[in-house]
């Protein structure tokens, strides 16, 4: 593996979209690593679907991880960063991708696998009114909503007409999934079907018309046997609330409609200045290199093959992945590229909703339940590539290939060896000041001499009757973007403010970047910056210096000055008898980083953690204050048991707290029932000497969630129980949905033994 402390970054691949070609590329640079390539994936979605097992999921023969591909655990096997984000455009002058919601991403190279959607463009009320299968996740969540829609219809006895536009392999195995998934569906329930209809509209004299006269015979023949109506020549043009119109104008009703029509492209691939084809697709030649740009390249549906033009179909997508992959490893390290022709014909196994089969290549097709078994086991094996990775030790680190190094990275390559350390070790002052020009901090009145003033240090003004609340926070990055890190540091430093009832006023940030090359230092310095200046500018609170060094990985934290009323500050010695113990956000983030680190846990936990991490304490902190708090603190290092022994000793009271209250993060009871635990759990454990009655709930499932060190985690609080519901229920109002009360305060302490479990 690329080891970036020993190895700095030289180059940036940057891989958009983690579909199907994606996958073989991502594990190709995982088993052959270039010494100073940056992998980063951008993906909307973190788990990809897998097409081939997409009908049988919509049926219910597969759960959702068994059909999906976890991206987070796969993009770490390989070495890569992961940034869960949706690119929108690209600058190819200036290598540049830009995303939603967050700083540009810089590119020496870049591949595109973003998959395409049905086309609903020009066609009125399609995007309005039906319900397009692609992007998958969005139709999924909708499916729920449909499945519930058509549940209550039936029941009531009311007809519900079902349409599917599109008469190719998708359209029809989504009639038939869908079809089967209701009918089931509804027989549990024991309501009568019969008020279900599903019909197929397809613009053409017959549907499946890639497809070979055999297959197309076996599928009328079984829709006619499944009571799906057909509708050839019924090319849609018009969709209405709860109305089809044809060309020929006939009207259908339809209270929803699929739509599995033709792929399209988003427009911005074009709008970029990329080569497309007619239809918006990228143009690629033979290498999948760009025909107009050789530093971008492009597979799976997104990419039109010039010379070689090919169905839209997973099978291509996956397919492409081993050539694009070896291609992209020869452009990186300046190797003549290899030509890829793809096969003519494939085997298409295409599954009817009730776990058969039918066989097409050519001009042969086969039907049977064994083949929808071969199918299912085909399917297994290819996810099991992506889903069960070996364990992955970390080489010694092997030499650059100077062909992809330019004369001058080449000399900041040898120059970095020389660097030396204390002041040295500084970043360059032209990377921090372009750094800091690119910032936009807040400006403050009381912020007499601030960032951009050239002085020693920072002055503020404290405004009369006020008091300097100040602390800080300083911690090694524990996620690879380094602009989600940014924010959740930035914000898990002003939570101390919060916590204590004050305004935040100022900030120093203190970060330690990586060894790279000028570009890369500046690049992540930048990225780091940019995520945390959202943070305090969303608090007003003004950047007003700090310090910056090279090391060995990213470090990052904050110094922060508050200003507070005497008569707001909340502390933690406040405790009083009858007391409600309230806490605003849910806990896990220890073990689930821990997890994530080996790979075990699932992207959707990890990525639901980060945005618990990202939700400011400030809101709360009011919302608490209002509500007569006379306690409060942050959870963090501690975990939720040691910051609550802190409250109990400073203001002598002993509390209950309800174990099965406690609000716990997806994923995070699995992880620990593995047996995966953060480093500082043990050391937290030392306090539960001062558990009444642990030995009686020490089983308890949340029982260890108490010593889980979070980071940017709730606070906690005391609130007079009077005003409890009400401050819950404004909590959950402002966003902190997994508040919760989770114990009272007893009275005064007796012994160590503080705190009782119930
Ligand atoms: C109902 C249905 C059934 C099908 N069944 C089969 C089948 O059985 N066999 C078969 O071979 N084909 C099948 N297909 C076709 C198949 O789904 C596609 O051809 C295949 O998914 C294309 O793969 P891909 O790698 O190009 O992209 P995808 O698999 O679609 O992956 C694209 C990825 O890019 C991400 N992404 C998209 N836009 C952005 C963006 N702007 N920024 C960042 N990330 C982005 C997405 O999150 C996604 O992870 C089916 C299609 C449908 C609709």
């Amino acid at each position: 593996m690329n080891n970036p402390s020993t190895n700095p970054v030289v180059k940036d691949l940057i891989l958009i979209g983690g579909g199907h070609s994606h996958l073989s590329v991502l594990k190709y640079f995982a088993m052959n690593p270039i010494p100073g390539l940056r992998l980063t994936l951008i993906t909307r979605d973190l788990h990809t679907p897998y097409s081939g097992m997409l009908p049988g999921y919509i049926a219910g023969h597969y759960e959702y991880d068994q059909a999906h591909i976890d991206l987070r655990p796969l993009a770490q096997f390989s070495n890569a960063r992961i940034y869960h984000t949706e690119v929108n455009s690209i600058d190819l002058e200036k290598q540049l991708i830009t995303c939603t919601g967050r700083p540009a991403i810089h590119y020496d190279f870049v591949s595109i696998n973003i998959g395409s959607k049905p086309g609903t463009l020009h066609i009125p009320g399609a995007d309005e009114f039906t319900i397009p299968v692609k992007p998958i996740d969005r139709f999924l969540s909708r499916w729920d909503i449909l499945i519930e829609q058509v549940l209550l219809s039936v029941k009531q006895n009311k007809t519900f007409h079902l349409a599917i536009v599109g008469g190719g392999a998708g359209g029809i195995e989504m009639a038939l999934a869908t079809q089967y998934r209701l009918q089931h569906l509804l027989t549990q329930k024991n309501i009568d079907s019969q008020h279900l209809i599903i019909e197929i509209y397809c613009d053409g004299d017959n549907i499946l018309p890639t497809h070979n006269s055999q297959v197309r015979k076996r599928f009328n023949r079984i829709l006619q046997q499944r009571d799906i109506k057909v509708h050839n020549n019924s090319y849609i043009n018009k969709v209405e609330q709860d109305r089809l119109t044809s060309i020929d104008k006939t009207q259908y009703t339809a209270h929803a409609t699929l739509w599995v029509t033709n792929a399209s492209a988003p427009t911005w691939l074009a709008e970029s200045g990329l080569q497309v084809d007619e239809q918006g697709f990228i143009a690629v030649n033979d290498t999948l290199q760009s025909t107009s740009h050789k530093n971008v390249f492009a597979a799976g549906d997104i990419a039109s093959v010039v010379n070689h033009p090919r169905p839209k179909s997973g099978v291509f997508a996956v397919r492409q992945g081993p050539p694009l992959a070896r291609n992209l490893a020869r452009a990186i390290t300046n190797k003549p590229l290899k030509p890829f022709k793809p096969q003519l014909n494939f085997l298409g196994l295409i599954s009817t909703g009730d776990k058969y089969a039918i066989a097409s290549r050519s001009n042969w097709s086969l039907e049977g339940a064994w083949l929808w078994r071969a199918k299912d086991w085909i399917d297994r094996k290819f996810m099991d590539n992506f889903n069960e990775l070996p364990e992955m030790k970390m080489e010694s680190t092997p030499e650059y290939d100077q062909a992809m190094l330019d004369k001058k990275t080449s000399s900041e390559v040898s120059a970095m060896a020389m660097r030396c350390g204390g002041c040295g070790a500084k970043v360059g002052s032209t990377v921090l000041s372009r750094v800091v020009s690119r910032l936009n901090p807040v400006s403050r009145d009381d912020v007499v001499i601030g960032l951009n003033e050239l002085e020693d240090a920072a002055i503020t003004d404290v405004p009369p009757g006020k008091l300097i609340v100040q602390s800080v926070d300083y911690f090694r990055s524990f996620i690879d973007d380094p602009y989600i890190f940014g924010k959740i540091a930035a914000n898990h430093a002003l939570s101390d403010i919060f916590a204590m009832g004050a305004e935040p006023q100022s900030a120093m940030a203190i970060a330690t970047i990586p060894y790279g090359i000028e570009d890369q230092v500046e690049d992540q310095l930048f990225q780091t910056m940019s995520g945390a200046i959202e943070v305090l500018n969303a608090s007003n609170t003004a950047l007003v210096g700090g310090h910056s060094s090279e090391g060995a990985e990213l470090s990052f934290g904050l110094s922060v000055t508050g200003l507070v009323d005497r008569d707001h500050i909340m502390r933690k010695t406040g405790l009083l008898q009858g007391n409600i113990l309230i806490l605003t956000k849910a806990l896990g983030t220890g073990t689930l980083f821990a997890a994530d680190m080996r790979q075990k846990a699932k992207g959707r936990w990890i990525d639901a953690a980060m945005q618990s991490m990202l939700l400011s304490n400030q809101a709360a902190g009011l919302c608490l204050y209002r509500h007569g708090a006379t306690a409060c603190t942050d959870v963090t290092g501690f975990g939720l048991l040691g910051h609550l022994v802190e409250m109990i000793r400073s203001s002598k009271k002993s509390v209950n707290i309800n174990l099965d209250s406690l609000p716990i993060m997806d994923g995070a009871l699995e992880v620990m029932a593995g047996g995966i635990f953060s480093s500082l759990q043990e050391q937290n454990m030392k306090l539960q000497t001062v558990i009444k009655n642990r030995d009686d709930l020490l089983k308890h499932k949340h029982f260890p969630l108490l010593f889980d060190p979070q980071t940017s985690g709730g606070l906690i609080a005391a609130i007079p129980a009077i005003n409890a519901d009400m401050c819950l229920a404004e909590l959950h109002e402002l966003g902190y949905r997994d508040s919760v009360i989770f114990g009272e305060v007893t009275g005064d302490k007796q012994s160590d033994e503080s705190i009782t479990l119930i």
